[in-house]
């Protein structure tokens, strides 16, 4: 029988491999079946408690975690189950929109940079600088020979974050075009879920080959030690919410954070 420690070897992106999304299925549930995973699912959320509660007691190391996936794979509600664990206090979310003039005056790291973790946090990237290799890439928003410039720089940014203290983990959430399409009919039947929805998504779907495209070159070319990718099948919501949770029990486990001692305190002390 799978169980959820078997997840992380089995979704990282080995540094070095080749992805192509194509030969990966975003229906596959790995041996799970979801009657069963709710709660393992509850299991892998109490051990983010956990650990969260250690690494902000600790205050010495922050963790970022990066969330990439086309529109509608589920990166809004991946962030409302699997974050619900955290205390807010001590975790950020950022999410990165078409950038503002101001931002666009800067270097594409610079609003990104001032959205890190700091110590004792968790910072989790709603959409992040991958969109500099993604959505500028595919729409052509700046020449090739800027973009392709960027992987080698993104891996020595994320490096530089890890040799200062920041435990990266990637997420990308991988659905099909037809799971894409129930997904935006749903937003569209829906009037309280309009605003999740634009006539512009559907101008983005026709560009779904040159996504996958970038998405597979994005992947292969920035999973690294330092900052690995794990590709998260994301079809099934309640998959992916268990895959996305216990890779990250895992990765925070293995930072084993620390309470601190606390100052020298008195033996057998009582308070009046
Ligand atoms: P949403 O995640 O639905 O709120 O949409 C945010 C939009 O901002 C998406 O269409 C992204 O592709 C776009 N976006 C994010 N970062 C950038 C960027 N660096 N350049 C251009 N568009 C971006
Ligand atoms: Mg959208």
């Amino acid at each position: 029988m799978a169980t959820p420690r078997d997840l992380r070897a089995a979704l990282l992106v080995k540094p070095g491999s080749r992805v192509r999304l194509e030969k990966l299925d975003p229906g596959a549930t790995h041996g799970f079946d979801k009657e069963s995973a709710a709660p393992l699912l509850d299991r892998q959320l109490a051990r983010l408690t956990e650990s969260q509660d250690r690494l902000w007691a600790e205050a010495k190391r922050s963790v970022l975690i990066v969330l990439q996936g086309i529109d509608a794979a589920g990166k809004d509600g991946t962030i409302q189950k699997v974050m619900e664990s955290f205390n807010p206090q001590g975790c950020t979310v950022s999410a990165f929109k078409v950038p503002s003039t101001d931002e666009l005056a800067h270097d594409y790291l610079w609003r990104i940079h001032k959205r890190v973790p700091g110590k004792g946090e968790i910072g989790i990237f709603n959409r992040s600088h991958y969109e500099d290799v993604l959505v500028v890439r595919v729409h052509d928003l700046v020449p090739s020979k800027v973009w392709k410039a960027r992987y080698d720089q993104i891996n020595a940014f994320e490096q530089h974050l890890a040799d200062n203290g920041t435990t990266i983990v990637k997420f990308f959430l991988s659905i099909d075009r037809d799971e894409q399409r129930a997904r935006f009919q749903a937003r569209y039947d829906d009037p309280t879920r309009h605003w999740k929805f634009s006539m512009g998504d559907l101008e983005e779907r026709k560009l779904w080959d040159e996504y996958q495209a970038a998405f597979d070159e994005a992947l292969t070319r920035t999973s690294t030690a330092a900052a690995p990718w794990y590709v998260i099948p994301a079809n099934r919501k309640w998959f992916r919410n268990l895959a996305v949770a216990s890779i990250l029990a895992d990765t925070l486990a293995d930072l084993r954070p620390r309470y601190p001692a606390g100052e020298d305190l008195p033996p057998n002390l009582v308070i009046e």
